[in-house]
């Protein structure tokens, strides 16, 4: 991180008493269903080491991540609870994510033998869960690979070298409740597990639910639901959720200093491309954070910030470095320079919400809260989770 002699240009406060509050309330909403946080890609932009210990503190009996990298710097930080990966890549060297009692997600056959190899030259068996790919088409065997990875599995079980501790699957639509998709996935789930049964090998912990269908399909439970977005307080499922109503809180805030403020004269144009003119003399703030700090370009005319106490637009292109808002024609809607921009924030504080942004600009909150951070940022944690 670069050496800050001033006050940060752009912040990314992260409460990790949010983090653990929303944990808590998850793990009472799913239950029986045991909890999964999933702290991928650097816990969604809130810090993976600081959001896996928030979260263990909100009683999150389970760790999610995509990597094997990820994982091991888990371990590396000193968390040792129940922990799965399921994204590896040939030529991951396995063996020490295997004695760091990790657990690794098999999608097929090869994957399996390469767990069984480290689980024999460990002289303890690898933790191992199934991927089924139940209809994402994305990573796991298909209802067609199914029986060949169950029967790789029970072969490396028997020789001591792997023991499945789960079986799981991932949606595609979980944040469309009424999608047919996700009847279809279940069943496909269903079948699997039933395979499973023939050949004789305990699935371990059963999982299909994300975020989303942990909220919005009960039926989805099973043994475990892995929550990544809901964790940090952002909606799952826009439109078929209240996040409000559901108790979960945004974790993040991103703050920005303002830069300077000045009056400009009706026709101005405004920023690269001029894809804003000003229709009348206005007074505006040049807030000095981009989309090299994560602000999304697409947010070109459609985003607000909170400022001097109320809602200002943005106004023409996102540059890589500021944005122009808009603060009004009068002295009394000037603010001062220094003065405090809140880009996105809880919702109880007026601020706008990573959801707010992402539905102005046609993506989704997890991409927004992912992507703020970079060399000029300074990210800063709040809360008890905040000590060593
Ligand atoms: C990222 C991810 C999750 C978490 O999804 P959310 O929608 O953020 O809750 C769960 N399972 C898998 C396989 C994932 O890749």
């Amino acid at each position: 991180m670069p050496r800050v002699p001033h006050q940060p240009r752009v912040e990314i406060a992260v409460d990790l008493d949010v983090v653990s509050a929303n944990v808590a309330l998850l793990t009472e909403r799913v239950a029986p269903a045991a909890m999964m946080a999933v702290v991928k890609a650097d816990g969604y932009g809130h810090g993976l080491v600081e959001a896996a210990r928030a979260a263990r503190r909100g009683g999150a009996p389970w760790l999610g991540v995509a990597t094997p990298e990820e994982a091991m710097a888990l371990r590396d930080a000193g968390d040792d609870g129940p922990l799965l990966c399921w994204l590896t890549t040939p030529g991951d060297d396995l063996a020490p994510v295997v004695a760091a009692g990790v657990d690794v997600t098999a999608y097929d056959a090869r994957e399996v033998a390469v767990l069984a190899e480290a689980g024999a030259a460990l002289g303890r068996p690898a933790r191992v869960q199934l991927k089924a790919d139940t209809g994402l088409s994305r990573g796991g065997a298909t209802p067609d690979d199914w029986p060949d990875l169950v029967a790789a599995a029970v072969r490396a079980r028997d020789a001591g070298h792997v023991e499945v501790t789960g079986t799981w699957s991932h949606l595609a639509c979980a944040d469309e409740p009424d999608h047919p998709a996700n009847d279809a996935q279940q069943d496909v789930f269903e079948a699997a597990l039933a395979v499973m049964a023939e050949h004789g090998l305990d699935p371990g912990l059963r999982h299909l639910a994300n975020s989303a269908a942990a909220l919005l399909r009960p039926g989805a439970r099973y043994d475990l639901v892995r929550c990544g977005i809901a964790t940090y307080g952002v909606d799952p499922a826009p439109g078929a959720h209240d996040l409000a109503a559901s108790g979960l809180r945004q974790a993040m805030t991103v703050r920005a200093r303002v830069a300077q403020v000045k009056r400009i004269r009706a026709g101005a144009g405004v920023s690269y491309g001029h894809r804003w003119t000003a229709p009348s003399d206005t007074w505006v703030a040049l807030v000095p954070a981009g989309y090299g700090d994560g602000v999304p370009r697409h947010g070109t005319n459609v985003l607000e910030v909170l400022l001097g106490g109320r809602r200002r637009p943005v106004r023409g292109a996102v540059c890589m470095d500021q944005v122009v808002v808009e603060l009004g024609p009068d002295e009394a809607d000037r603010v001062e320079p220094g003065a405090e921009a809140v880009l996105i924030g809880d919702a109880a504080t007026g601020a706008p919400t990573a959801d707010e942004w992402a539905a102005a600009c046609g993506t989704i909150g997890y991409e927004i809260v992912t992507r703020m951070g970079g060399w000029r940022t300074v990210r800063t944690h709040h809360g008890e989770g905040t000590g060593p």
